[in-house]
């Protein structure tokens, strides 16, 4: 806190909430501009539905979901044997209930006011002791231009306090048995506060896995799929984050470089099949839990369990991020980046401007590997004594697998190309017009006028569910509608991903011929 006004600028700034400040012009800040809004309950099931109508078989770790109430007509179609009804913006459990019959949602205060998701309830659930739990883990979004994520090796699993039974009328309302937030359970009377880590209402997320690979489990195949779930779907937050970015940090402009730890909460289905619940931008970071002493005394007293795997988590964070080992690993990439070798796929390194090297695709399986290059410059350097990285570097590290996934991205690229006035977020009509121009879209079957009716209705539909009223235009998400719609008409018996990456070739094709003759004239 800085009551009298910052007067050295900082090497990181370790923000409570949110990202905003707008006195920051260097270094680097532990929020990303729009994450918050990003992982909202909505949010995130329109960002993932966006990539299962793409990768339907890709994305079938998140549970089938209906946004109110704009879908409402088709949940009450629905035939499910159960659903989770969730508010959105709620957090640790509040407002949640669960129903049996799409009937039954409670239209009190009418679901316009109050808007929600609405999933599929995983009923078979994996049970350890008789109780269901779910798994806190934590992820560190080092960068989202290049895209790097790590994965803290060890979590949290949090219990329900009454054993398990798949829902029925009688015990729909029982939310000791059916939620496990910490915040709700913490106030059963059966919650166990342990001091070590396997037992008790907390335990770590590796107690869990020994146990489980005791039992014969495949527990590298459970990590395996662990991974690629946390890269799907932060590559399905990422295109809205870069309109965000390039909002509030506009490229070119003097501005900080962000960093983010996310709470991933999962749950185990019996099959060990792991499902994402949500993403949190601000999972609790304590490590202490308030105990009664006496009926109305509470003293806060340290909580094991918490400690072993959040203290990990902010020291890796901040030894990644530190600013003296980014200056050398920048100098490194730099020279990396300039190493060509034709037996490689290549991409643009956006730090320099320069042919990065990828290795060709090949299956492997997803492991939260050995000692990475941070660890090895750390046991010589100034980090030599302390633990090894709890925290694990996923991406870029697997980016041969993933990358075929990131489409939605490229077609952010083209929205943000064509949003003009920095600090946007929407795109006019006109910006939606030059982007069908220089794209050669628009020809003898799909004239200029049709093109006006597409931006207008889709525009109009998506300002209709109230999302941003701040600014007026044509958000990313209805960028992306049309987009499909406009893959769909020109490219008719290809499935939805390749008409998508199809226009997108087309579209990157004309603008770079484009550049190609502006760079000549420029230079003529
Ligand atoms: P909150 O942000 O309020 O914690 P969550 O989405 O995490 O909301 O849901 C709260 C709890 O409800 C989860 O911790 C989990 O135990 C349970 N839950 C959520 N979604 C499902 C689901 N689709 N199937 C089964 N249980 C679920």
């Amino acid at each position: 806190q800085f009551p009298f006004g910052r007067r050295l600028p900082c090497d990181i700034y370790w923000h409570g909430v949110s990202f905003h400040d707008n006195d920051i012009f260097s270094g680097q800040v532990n929020k990303f501009p729009g994450m918050t809004e990003m992982v909202r309950k909505i949010t995130l099931s329109r960002a993932v539905r966006t990539m299962q109508d793409l990768f339907p078989l890709e994305y079938n770790f998140y549970p089938r979901s209906w946004i109110l109430p704009e879908e409402f007509p088709l949940f009450v179609d629905e035939y499910q044997p159960s659903f989770i009804v969730k508010p959105d913006g709620g957090c640790q459990g509040d407002g949640i209930y669960l129903i049996k019959d799409p009937s039954d949602i409670r239209l009190t205060g009418s679901i316009q006011s109050r808007p929600a998701v609405v999933q599929e309830y995983i009923s078979k659930p994996l049970l350890v002791d008789k109780l269901k739990f779910d798994i806190r883990l934590y992820v560190l979004l080092k960068s989202l231009e290049p895209l790097e994520i790590y994965i803290a090796k060890d979590g949290l699993s949090r219990f329900c306090t009454e054993p398990y039974q798949e829902p029925t009328l009688k015990n729909l309302h029982q939310v000791f048995m059916h939620l496990t937030n910490y915040s709700l359970n913490i106030h059963s009377g059966n919650f166990i506060h342990s001091d070590n880590v396997n037992t008790g209402s907390k335990r770590t997320f590796s107690s869990i896995l020994c146990r489980l690979s005791s039992r014969g489990a495949d527990v590298k195949k459970l990590w395996s799929d662990i991974i690629s779930l946390v890269i799907k779907t932060i590559i399905a937050l990422t295109p809205e984050l870069k309109v965000y970015y390039q909002s509030d940090i506009p490229a070119g402009k003097p501005g900080p470089t962000c960093f983010q730890i996310l709470g991933f909460d999962i749950l185990l289905m019996k099959n060990l099949k792991p499902m994402l619940l949500e993403v949190n931008a601000n999972p609790s970071m304590r490590i202490e839990h308030e105990q009664e002493l006496s009926p109305g005394v509470f003293e806060n007293v340290p909580s094991p369990v918490d400690e072993e795997v959040k203290v990990a988590v902010i020291r890796d964070t901040l030894r990644l991020v530190d600013p003296q080992k980014k200056k050398r690993k920048d100098v490194q990439q730099h020279k990396e980046c300039y190493k060509a070798n034709t037996r490689y796929n290549y991409f643009v390194c956006c730090r320099c401007q320069t042919l990065e090297n990828v290795p060709e695709g090949k299956e492997e399986a997803l492991e939260t590997g050995p000692a990475e290059e941070e660890e090895c410059e750390g046991s010589r350097g100034p980090e030599a004594g302390l633990p090894s990285l709890c925290l694990k570097q996923v991406f870029p590290k697997y980016a041969k697998q993933f990358n075929y996934l990131r489409l939605v991205d490229r077609v952010a690229a083209l929205f943000i190309r064509f949003l003009g006035v920095k600090g946007t977020t929407k795109l006019g009509p006109t910006g939606f017009r030059t982007f069908i121009r220089n794209c050669k879209l628009s020809n003898s079957n799909f004239s200029m006028a049709a093109v006006d009716i597409l931006y207008i209705d889709i525009t109009r539909r998506w300002n209709s569910m109230g999302i941003d009223h701040k600014e007026s235009g044509m958000c990313l998400q209805a960028f992306v509608e049309a987009f499909f719609c406009l893959a769909q008409k020109k490219y008719k018996s290809l499935p939805l991903h390749e008409q998508v990456a199809s226009l997108i070739d087309f579209c990157e094709y004309h603008l770079a011929a484009l550049d190609e003759k502006r760079l000549v004239c420029g230079r003529g």
